[in-house]
């Protein structure tokens, strides 16, 4: 089921969201859900506090090139329960953007190295390792897990310029 977005700057963003302890039904519909948005908002991630559930789940789908018709394939979706960052290193800066913050890009600076232990929606211990786009976006969301949105990363002058453009789109 498609699900509304929570919005920057809604308080729900700011939640620490709650380790998941039960892998059941409840768990799958929510990632199906979660699915759902971000597929109908054309996302490349979400995760749960998005969608207003505070338990550190998010979900990953890039697509394989940037033209308009590639087939997002559910089967391809990363699913990811409890994650932590066991590895980290290095830096480097991409565009990103934010399905919370629709219509707002800039270049923020994360690790370029990561790996990642995390549980799928069974349960089951899984760890990724990338130095790709998908590092970029696994550290995106788990901020979203820690209560962050990315626009906080931003220094305090473009910071300053995007509340202000922000508040004045969004009146
Ligand atoms: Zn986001």
């Amino acid at each position: 089921m498609i699900k509304d977005i929570v919005i920057y700057p809604d308080k729900r963003l700011k939640k620490i969201s709650a380790e998941v302890s039960e892998f059941n039904q409840e768990l799958h519909s929510l990632l199906d859900d979660m699915y759902d948005t971000m597929l109908s908002k054309k996302g490349v991630g979400l995760a749960a506090i998005q969608i207003g559930i505070a338990q550190r789940v998010l979900i990953i789908n890039l697509p394989e090139d940037d033209s308009d018709d590639v087939i997002i394939k559910k089967e391809e979706t990363l699913e990811i329960i409890n994650p932590i960052f066991t590895y980290k290193d290095g830096l480097c800066k991409h565009q990103e953007g934010c399905l919370s913050v629709p219509g707002f890009y800039e270049d923020i600076e994360r690790a370029e190295h990561i790996i990642m232990e995390y549980q799928d929606r069974h349960g089951n211990k899984q760890s990724i390792e990338n130095k790709d786009f998908l590092a970029i976006a696994l550290q995106h969301e788990m901020d979203h897990l820690d209560g962050k949105v990315f626009v906080e990363k931003l220094s305090i002058l473009k910071r300053k310029k995007f509340e202000k453009e922000w508040k004045k789109k969004h009146k």
